[in-house]
């Protein structure tokens, strides 16, 4: 008895489908979501900055991804820290690594209400035991919407787009989190900015990327 009443207010609608779930995201979606995981979500970890990507940037995780963001689901994102979390476990632990979610401008912050990259990094955090230090970059530049640019405007736009903030333990091994990779412009103007600064940057992880394999 009990227990059916407090389902009751357990229940909500799946942010994705409008069906009633107990859960974050309905087991219908969720299982859409896991299909456009990466078998090896290590295939990018090489190169200049090494990407670790949990999935594919279609279907249903796309469409994940834009609720968390657009439609301000931000109890989602702590989520897709941990999915990426379990699957770095898996394939590429380390013993001690800081993750430091790329920021986003405050205005932007502002209005969103939360990062997005920093409630995934909490994710991550939780499986790993890595520590956050959301503080340690800052985005100095409100930067225009990227998927209208060329190649060379997304460099020029994203130029000195961040300054180092507070940072502890500036000696310790960083991994940069973030929700989507695109072109990498924005990871590579982070981590010229951390290196700059002395502080190791061994890649990116990330929910999701548009690279194809
Ligand atoms: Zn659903």
């Amino acid at each position: 008895m009990l227990k059916s009443f407090l389902s009751l207010f357990l229940q909500q609608n799946c942010p994705l489908c409008e069906r009633i779930t107990e859960q974050k995201i309905c087991q219908d979606c969720l299982k859409q979501i896991h299909s456009q995981q990466f078998k090896n979500t290590a295939q990018f970890w090489s190169d200049e900055l090494p990407l670790f990507v949990w999935g594919n940037y279609e279907g249903k995780l796309k469409q994940a991804i834009a609720a968390l963001k657009y439609e301000r689901h931000a109890e989602l994102g702590e989520m897709m820290g941990q999915w990426i979390a379990q699957a770095w476990l898996k394939s590429l632990a380390r013993k001690q690594l800081i993750l430091i979610p790329i920021p986003i401008h405050a205005q932007k912050l502002k209005e969103r209400g939360f990062n997005q990259a920093e409630l995934i990094a909490k994710g991550f955090s939780q499986v790993t035991g890595y520590p956050i230090q959301p503080q340690a970059l800052i985005r100095s530049k409100e930067t225009k919407a990227m998927y209208s640019l060329k190649p060379k405007e997304r460099e020029e736009n994203l130029k000195n787009a961040f300054k180092i903030g507070k940072l502890n333990q500036s000696k310790t091994n960083v991994l940069l989190i973030d929700d989507i990779y695109t072109t990498g412009t924005t990871a590579k103007e982070a981590v010229k900015c951390l290196r700059s600064h002395h502080i190791p940057v061994i890649g990116i992880a990330t929910l999701a990327t548009t690279k194809q394999i």
